[in-house]
């Protein structure tokens, strides 16, 4: 008879997994020690994760006169996890381990095309990157990011205006990917993702900007994501960056919005008379090239990403400033942007001294996203182990 869930045990699953997970590399008794738990209660955790491949042990180590102690590590490679970027016109596509890296991606391009087929598309090449690559291994779940605003709760896309989707029930048309699936916004999935493996694993209180075709932020307190109270928190399309920049649908003139996303950046070069810029991967390669002028054009963006960065420090006073995205892609412009956060920010060098460009960068945006699904498995291994009620007594 399947057991009832019982909230005590899920949060000791839960403890065991996370400290394995941020610690690889302890013991059980380490562990024990370290979270409050009896050793005998990890034990049989420990015991129940293996089995379910959630974790593995490696070769014992002599310790003293005690017994050996045997090192516990996630396991990485028997299970998989997916993460979906819901780009505006390419959405990558990306298979990870539990540990974050990346196994095999895809991107898919769907520019021009409705909600609806580009999410068919989407579908279709995750299912064949299952196919080519995931030999036979569970994909244990689905985490999907998108820019804009988005409802979590109800797996809903309130807003993405880059891709122009309104009201689009994403969670419900995207049934067909491995279950369960999580819809999330991009940056509090970064955000998720900074936590896990990049500068939140050392600093717990952060703010987070998204910088790419879409925009966001996400403040990091204690460790904890913070949505906002109608989930609407992070929206920083319309700060105001530049007097005599173009026009925003919002009706304002110079929004971050419509001076620092990557269209905004060629629709810029557009302006300077670059008709052979069209789209940013030739700004890419343009700067790469040495262009005298596009490179200047990256560095205008970039203080206007520094620009919004500094009226965030006043506002909330961040230990850690995290830019991920694309000016993340070039970490030799951290000193411009230092130097312009530094100028602006009423605090100065001292808030300048905390920016940081996320760790992450090639196809960071899916590892953002499936991340958000290792998080659901961490939060609650019993759900994740097939025949949880075979599993041995742990109470
Ligand atoms: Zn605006």
């Amino acid at each position: 008879m399947p057991r009832k869930t019982d909230p005590a045990r899920t949060r000791n699953y839960s403890m065991v997994l996370r400290e394995i997970f941020a610690g690889p590399g302890r013991s059980r008794k380490e562990i024990a020690d370290s979270i409050g738990i009896s050793a005998a209660s990890v034990t049989s955790i420990a015991s129940n994760l293996l089995g379910g491949s959630l974790i593995v042990e490696s070769a014992p180590v002599a310790s003293g006169q005690g017994r050996p102690r045997v090192p516990l590590a996630i396991d990485a490679d028997s299970q998989l996890v997916m993460g979906i970027h819901l780009g505006p016109r390419v959405t990558g596509i990306v298979l990870t381990g539990l540990d974050g890296i990346a196994k095999a991606s895809v991107l898919v391009p769907h520019s021009g095309l409705d909600a609806s087929t580009s999410f068919d598309l989407v579908i279709e090449q995750a299912q064949q990157l299952i196919a080519d690559h995931a030999k036979g291994r569970r994909v244990l779940g689905t985490g999907v990011a998108t820019g804009g605003i988005v409802d979590r709760v109800n797996g809903r896309i309130v807003e993405n205006l880059g891709a122009g989707w309104r009201e689009v029930p994403a969670v419900q048309m995207l049934a067909g990917l491995p279950q369960p699936l999580i819809l999330d916004n991009n940056a509090r999935a970064a955000a998720q993702s900074e936590l896990f493996y990049g500068h939140g694993a050392r600093e717990q209180d952060f703010l987070l900007m998204v910088i790419t075709s879409d925009l966001g932020a996400v403040m990091v307190s204690n460790g904890k994501i913070r949505a906002g109270w109608s989930q609407h928190a992070g929206n920083i399309s319309h700060l105001k960056v530049s007097d005599d920049g173009f026009i925003c649908e919002c009706g304002r003139r110079g929004c971050l919005q419509v001076m620092a996303t990557d269209e905004a950046t060629v629709r810029r070069a557009h302006e300077a008379g670059r008709m052979d810029v069209a789209n940013y991967g030739d700004i890419d390669r343009l700067y790469e090239a040495g262009d005298e002028q596009i490179r200047a054009l990256v560095a205008d963006r970039d203080a206007f990403v520094a620009k919004a960065a500094a009226t965030l420090f006043d506002l909330l006073d961040p230990g850690l400033l995290v830019i991920a995205g694309t000016p993340a892609e070039r970490p030799e412009t951290l000193t411009h942007v230092k130097s312009v956060v530094s100028e602006w920010a009423y605090q100065g060098a001292t808030a300048g001294s905390r920016v940081v460009y996320s760790s992450e960068h090639e196809l960071s945006l899916s590892i953002f996203a499936a991340s958000i699904m290792v998080n659901e498995v961490l939060a609650d291994p019993l759900s994740f182990l097939t025949a949880a009620s075979e599993l041995s007594a742990d109470m």
